[in-house]
């Protein structure tokens, strides 16, 4: 490492950057480009000799940006968004500077010290209850995504309860989510061993706003209870992927807890919200969870990868997840006076990601980020005026965050009730480039869902969008 080198070609990096964000709004935003693409555009072999950094980057602007989905752009509102920002950013350089491999404490004790703090500020800006506090027996931790979140804590609780009742009764194992419960879940099913015939999917519609049923999960129970199935895990979430819906934490917490059951609550996207006073009631009942997890590079101005996980218990983790090497022994794990975040997670080695959500608080304050929070929500209740006030469309589930569900409606004796008509709706606003949102499907029907999130997104973009909205339904309902 040359530093001097550093500092030219940082510098250089940087301004391609920065130029990058300035000129974002002139990209398609979903790339356009067919499978296959870069083949034909790059050499099939490593190059021999080294390049400059110019050609390079001039190959990421003519080679690479076209192939890039601008998930930055304002006009971004697909899926979920995936923040960055300035300090965010600058934390991940920071972070590539020192380029640490954080496993034990030993191997850069500030890395894991200053993820304990920041774990607990975030706790108390979301007024988790104070079992989640490293003070206690809990804890947070950083984790790559809120899949890896869902897995480990889904290990530590098949675990416990198999240490209590034996290895071989892991056949009885059950697990319980609704139908708007990520995949992440099914896929950590599938990894921790639970017998797929054992995963209860519970049905949630459209008459609790897509939210989980905490009858239909006491009825579950009974009935697994009564054919000697042993129910061990559920799965709650606040702001479901399709709609955003808000499972009763209270009620169905209430029932874990009698059934001696680990309550996971996944709020990925929607727990950034809660750090808003006005919106932490959706978060009211995490008193009754054993852990809790939400994604900063979500929505709270974090560079992906930053996904937050809190357990109540940290022994439960650790109990699943250590192992101790020799090649990996120290004096400060041996005395067991500190924190070795291998054992919280699936793979041994993990960056310095505390330092951009450090960054993060720091420099933006908890008001502002409130505020842009705000402000996104504010953001889709406009949009979800402008859905209104055009008898052509509906909205379709209830907004409770920044994501509108919504959809054109079919015209009446439609044979597949619009799915057609939205789908087309879909990919001609996609394709033309000037926005991109996405879709999922709700009681049966194709519908379109619009998520603010992206940290330069304005009301001027709002409208743009709606226009192309507009203009596109306008196209099809003609054709
Ligand atoms: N849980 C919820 C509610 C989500 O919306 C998502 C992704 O959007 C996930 C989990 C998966 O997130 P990750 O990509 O961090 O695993």
């Amino acid at each position: 490492m040359d530093s001097e080198q550093l500092r030219e070609y940082g510098h250089q990096m940087v301004d391609f950057i920065a130029d990058y964000y300035k000129s974002i709004e002139s990209f398609s935003v979903l790339s356009q480009v067919k499978p296959g693409y870069l083949r034909e555009l790059l050499p099939d072999a490593a190059p021999k000799h080294p390049e400059s950094l110019q050609d390079v980057l001039n190959d990421v602007q003519q080679k690479i940006i076209p192939g890039v989905t601008h998930w930055q752009s304002p006009d971004y509102f697909a899926y979920y968004p995936s923040n960055s920002s300035t300090a965010g950013f600058l934390g991940e350089m920071l972070s590539a500077g020192f380029n640490i491999v954080g496993f034990s404490w030993v191997t850069s004790p500030a890395a894991t010290e200053l993820e304990v703090i920041v774990l607990d500020w975030l706790a108390k800006i979301l007024k988790l209850p104070n079992e989640f506090l490293s003070s206690g027996q809990g804890g947070g931790v950083i984790q790559g995504t809120a899949s890896e979140a869902i897995l480990v804590v889904l290990l530590a609780a098949r675990d416990k309860v198999l240490r209590k009742i034996g290895r071989n009764s892991l056949e009885k194992l059950v697990v319980y989510a609704s139908d708007q419960t990520h995949s992440a879940l099914q896929k950590a099913c599938q990894i921790a061993g639970i017998y797929p015939e054992n995963f209860r999917v519970l049905k949630a519609d459209s008459s609790t706003n897509y939210a989980l049923i905490p009858y239909q999960l006491h009825e579950a129970i009974i009935n697994d209870l009564s054919s000697g199935f042993i129910p061990f895990f559920l799965c709650a979430t606040v702001g479901t992927t399709s709609s955003a819906a808000v499972d009763p934490l209270s009620d169905l917490g209430k029932i874990a807890k009698a059934n001696d059951i680990w309550f996971h609550v996944d709020a990925a996207y929607a727990g950034s919200a809660c750090i808003c006073p006005e919106y932490r009631h959706h978060i009211d009942g995490i008193e009754e969870a054993t852990s809790f997890g939400m994604n900063a590079h979500k929505w709270l101005l974090t560079n992906f990868d930053c996904s937050l996980l809190w357990v109540k218990d940290r022994s439960a983790l650790i109990q699943s997840l250590s192992t101790n090497p020799e090649f990996l022994k120290n004096k400060a794990s041996q005395e067991n006076t500190v924190v070795d975040f291998k054992d919280w997670q699936i793979p041994l080695g993990r960056r310095f990601r505390s330092l951009k959500l450090w960054m993060v608080l720091r420099l933006y304050g908890v008001e502002n980020l409130q505020s842009y929070i705000r402000n996104h929500i504010k953001l889709a209740e406009q949009f979800m005026q402008l859905i209104t006030s055009d008898p052509r469309f509906e909205v379709v589930a209830p907004r409770t965050f920044s994501l509108v569900c919504f959809r054109l409606v079919p015209p009446e004796g439609d044979q597949d009730n619009g799915y057609k008509l939205n789908y087309n709706l879909l990919d001609a606003v996609n394709t033309s480039g000037k926005i991109f949102i996405s879709h999922t499907v709700l009681s049966g029907k194709f519908i379109l869902r619009f998520a603010v999130g992206a940290p330069l997104t304005e009301e001027s973009h709002v409208k743009a969008a709606w226009k192309v909205l507009q203009d596109q339904a306008t196209i099809l309902l003609r054709e």
